[in-house]
């Protein structure tokens, strides 16, 4: 696939994190098998810790939100201050986590709660490290919520690949134009100097309407995208296609 030149007035990338930096099986095939062998032992070395009680407390509420809607739960309290026996609270914790997992809800406090170092940096530092960019601005966009966006590139395996901002569906929902203009908005960069990334062409459509230019992110196990898709939008297998201007 050719290379795609962003536009030299682009001053900020605006990343979808499935599909996009990182491979939509990812979650599944890598991030939740990594949980399901390491959480219990991450909860015992660190269960006295400040950063592991807030992330407890983050699955609790949660667990309490599930019941407020009524969700099946496979348990009524994560609670570490009510808990005397550390083994069983762990215990619970892990067996929540696990049901959360299984359900394929999208686990805020799970993730966190792993602590677990993840990949999907990689091709982001590069974008990065393209040094022909200096001023540009990387933003996430993602309906995975923003402390997990961070403990994602947080804990990339290529070290800390924070970006500057981070934006969740909080903004609005990522098939609506109304949330691209909020976000150009508030990172006050107007949307035709903002170049947006996804996998997802209900995505670019709504970014397009909302004036950002759009690049689609073609990566194995996405959305099959219609002809027309392909020939109106450019498209990258990897970001080292994504030519920089100066
Ligand atoms: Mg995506």
């Amino acid at each position: 696939m050719a290379s795609v030149c962003i536009p030299a007035c682009t001053r900020a990338l605006l990343l979808d994190i499935e599909g996009t930096t990182t491979p939509i099986t990812f979650v599944k095939d890598v991030l939740f098998p990594y949980i399901r062998e390491h959480l219990e032992d991450h909860l015992s070395s660190h269960w006295e810790e400040d950063e592991c009680k807030q992330d407890v407390h983050l699955l609790k509420k949660q667990i309490e939100e599930d019941m407020r809607q009524n969700r099946a739960c496979p348990m009524h309290a994560v609670d570490q201050t009510v808990h005397t026996d550390e083994e069983k609270a762990i215990r619970e914790v892990v067996e929540n986590v696990l049901w959360q997992m299984a359900a394929d809800r999208n686990v805020h406090g799970a993730q966190a709660a792993a602590g677990s170092h993840v990949e999907g940096g990689v091709l982001f530092r590069r974008i990065k490290g393209c040094g022909a960019a200096p001023g540009l601005k990387v933003f996430i966009y993602s309906s995975g919520s923003v402390e997990a966006q961070k403990l994602l590139f947080g804990y990339s395996v290529d070290g800390d690949v924070c970006s500057t901002g981070h934006f969740d569906t909080n903004v609005g929902a990522k098939v609506e134009s109304k949330s691209y203009e909020s976000i150009a908005e508030r990172i006050g960069v107007p949307p035709e100097e903002i170049t947006f990334l996804t996998d997802v062409s209900r995505e670019a459509k709504a970014a397009e309407e909302a004036g950002l230019n759009v690049v689609l992110v073609v990566r194995p196990g996405n959305l099959e995208l219609t002809e027309e898709e392909r020939s109106h939008y450019s498209l990258v297998t990897s970001f080292s296609q994504l030519q920089l201007s100066g």
